[in-house]
């Protein structure tokens, strides 16, 4: 049932008393923040969400999921793969006080005037804060001329591993 296109909204509550368990997927066009932070996203955002209620009575909806984007490297501007993985836990609340009271293991989701959270929002959140601040390729992998600082300097080049320096400074 990986197929599954997931809802948008839900009520954590209901699915919590059933024991809910939604396998799906999202398509990153319609995820338009998650775009804007990329420049380009596979077609599909595959989720796992279960909901359920813990030994404090507290609804949990936990989840995992990935989704493969495209990001500008920082260092060398050459666009580059990189698959950002979701792994969430949270507990709907009614407001900012309940909040508060959650135990931190959970992170809060303010219930809507229905009763729903809004799932899509909700992963594509967490995609947003998977995004690494500086995206950058590995550096062996990297294009940057900022690197190739030692070309610069042949006559460095004759000297040891200039890292042996830098152990030495420790
Ligand atoms: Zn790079």
């Amino acid at each position: 049932m990986q197929n599954l296109k997931l809802p948008i909204t839900i009520n954590p509550i209901k699915s919590a008393q059933q024991r809910s368990v939604c396998n799906g997927r999202y398509l990153s066009s319609e995820m338009n923040r998650l775009l804007a932070a990329c420049e380009s996203c596979c077609e599909h955002v595959h989720v796992s969400v279960k909901f359920d209620v813990d030994e404090l009575g507290l609804v949990v909806i936990s989840g995992k999921g990935s989704a493969t984007v495209s990001l500008a490297c920082q260092r060398c501007t050459e666009a580059f793969e990189h698959k950002l993985e979701l792994d969430f836990k949270f507990s709907p609340v009614k407001d900012a006080e309940a909040a508060e009271n959650l135990p931190s293991y959970y992170d809060a989701i303010e219930l809507d005037e229905n009763g729903e959270v809004n799932l899509r929002e909700l992963v594509e959140d967490e995609l947003l804060l998977a995004i690494p601040l500086i995206p950058r390729h590995e550096l062996e992998q990297c294009q940057s001329p900022a690197d190739s600082v030692w070309g610069k300097l042949p006559e460095e080049l004759d000297k040891p591993n200039p890292f042996d320096v830098l152990k030495k400074l420790k």
